[in-house]
């Protein structure tokens, strides 16, 4: 049983601003990485390049990551980081910036490294160092050391070998203010996903539960916000982050398992949002565990059963609809590969593994 999370974590308001020294001591000229346009509007960006102004920084700004980064869009930002002599990586975003840093990060310093050894088996993890402020409230990666890239040549998404930890995390709840409705629902969803499969994984240990647990309870409390039955605040903000970043800190040890596994062909093959996709198989993930282990998970999230969790999750997202085509693809993947059946605890033959993939349709209630 192990326990690892080289990462320091200001959890707390204006933290960028009242960390902004300790993020400047990881190098001297920065490569920020951001998304679209959110950080932007959210004032992340503007927090992040005050304080390395002020405390006399360079940076240059690779923005325009896209939403499940490709393998692709790192190799380009290697190659603009490499030019731009950066000794350190920001990441500023939702997951799909942040882990686009990482893999930068981890580029940077694997100048001939193309796909094949991103993907490569025996993996060297020298990268620059990096920071993550994170703007999405789901997929953790501010305090994993994972990356999930989009892999055309395979025509899914997937994680590379090299754990790429970041040395700082700055979590401000205040850069979701702005954040749709479907974004927040989307990313809580991820988040609650990462619990949920920390919970049920084969590798879950009284130290990722304590995570699990503490994350479930905290992601209850905003259950009622993102049904829009209560009214949002910076306190819920900073605890929709929280649960997130707990979350995190669980998958960091334990990794995600089946619906993770599942979610990454709807994503891939009908742009379905990583949250969403995940959030699709949860119900029957839950609805094949063992029981003891699924009522403990469910009174954590405060729902009272499989059915309770289902209604919410509709009331949520509204109609779900995934081709034939795509749960077959997403089933035939997650079948043939035995590390991720064996990944949950109750390892599912591939009859379970099939009711799981058309649990939700077959369960929907209309
Ligand atoms: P995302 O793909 O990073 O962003 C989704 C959308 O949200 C983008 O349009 C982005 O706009 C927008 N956005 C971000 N922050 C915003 C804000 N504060 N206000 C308004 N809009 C905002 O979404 P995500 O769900 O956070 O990340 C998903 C990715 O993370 C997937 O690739 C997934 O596989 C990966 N993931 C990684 C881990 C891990 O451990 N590393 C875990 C789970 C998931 P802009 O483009 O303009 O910024
Ligand atoms: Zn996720």
């Amino acid at each position: 049983m192990s326990f690892y999370l080289p990462v320091k974590i200001y959890d707390e308001s204006d933290c960028v601003k009242k960390h902004g020294k300790e993020l400047c001591s990881l190098g001297q000229r920065a490569l920020i990485v951001t998304g679209k346009s959110s950080a932007k509007r959210n004032g992340s960006l503007e927090d992040v390049c005050s304080v390395l102004k002020e405390n006399d920084r360079e940076y240059v700004l690779f923005s325009g990551v896209e939403e499940n980064p490709s393998v692709e869009t790192v190799l380009r930002g290697r190659e603009f980081g490499i030019a731009e002599r950066v000794d350190f990586v920001i990441g500023i975003g939702g997951g799909s910036p942040l882990d686009a840093a990482k893999a930068i990060a981890l580029l940077i310093c694997h100048p001939d490294w193309g796909e094949e050894e991103l993907y490569g088996k025996a993996s060297d993890t020298t990268a620059l160092p990096t920071a993550m402020v994170p703007t999405t409230c789901g997929t953790g990666s501010e305090v994993t050391g994972v990356s999930v890239l989009t892999r055309h040549s395979l025509r899914t998404k997937m994680s590379f070998p090299a754990r790429i930890y970041p040395k700082l995390a700055l979590i401000d709840g205040k850069y979701l203010r702005n954040t749709s409705k479907e974004i927040l629902v989307n990313t809580a969803v991820d988040a609650l996903a990462h619990l949920i499969e920390s919970g049920l994984s084969v590798k879950s240990s009284p130290y990722s539960e304590m995570a699990v647990s503490a994350g479930l309870a905290v992601w209850r409390d905003s259950k009622e916000v993102l049904t829009g039955e209560q009214e949002s605040s910076p306190e819920a903000f900073q605890k929709m982050m929280r649960a997130s970043t707990l979350a995190g800190i669980a998958i960091a040890q334990t990794g995600t398992s089946i619906p993770h596994a599942l979610s990454y062909i709807l994503t891939y093959e009908e742009g379905i949002p990583h949250g969403r996709a995940a959030g699709y198989f949860l119900p029957g993930f839950l609805a094949k565990a063992p029981e003891s282990l699924r009522e403990r998970l469910l009174t954590q999230a405060g729902f009272s059963s499989v059915k309770d969790f289902l209604i919410y999750l509709q009331r949520l997202f509204g109609p779900v609809t995934v081709s034939r085509t795509t749960l077959e693809r997403a089933f035939s993947v997650v079948s043939g590969n035995p590390a991720k059946m064996e990944s949950a605890v109750y390892a599912p033959d591939a009859e379970i593994l099939r009711e799981i993939v058309y649990y939700k349709e077959e369960n929907t209630l209309s």
